[in-house]
């Protein structure tokens, strides 16, 4: 695995913990909640405030990650949106960008209904 794709992996890795945390805000029926950082440092623990749907909107492309301002990294992303408490970023390299399209759960068949 070379550096883009480890780097593109954290941060996939990042996502699927925030699916998990938006799947239990749906079920407890709130909606301000804080998903963690998806910067591309592994060690970043740091957790930002979003509401459902404004992390529904950065789930919206594939290609775009949740990240607190400053925690971009200029040489493998670029900010499309900065919401103050927040920004999101896209992936540049087309590498990072068939990696996190490969990881993205939303892209995964649907799961079994739990009923
Ligand atoms: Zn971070």
């Amino acid at each position: 695995m070379n550096e883009l794709e480890r780097r593109a992996t954290t941060e996939a890795l990042f996502r699927d913990v925030n699916e998990r945390i938006a799947e239990s805000t749906e079920r407890f029926e709130g909606n301000r909640t804080e998903f963690v950082c998806e910067c591309s440092d592994a060690a970043c623990m740091h957790r930002v405030p979003v509401s459902l749907s404004e992390y529904e909107e950065v789930r919206d492309e594939p290609t775009t990650f949740l990240v607190l301002p400053g925690h971009e990294q200029d040489d493998i992303e670029r900010v499309v949106s900065d919401r103050g408490r927040f920004r999101i970023v896209e992936k540049v390299q087309a590498a990072m960008r068939r990696t996190v399209v490969r990881l993205d759960p939303r892209r995964r068949p649907p799961r079994p209904s739990e009923s």
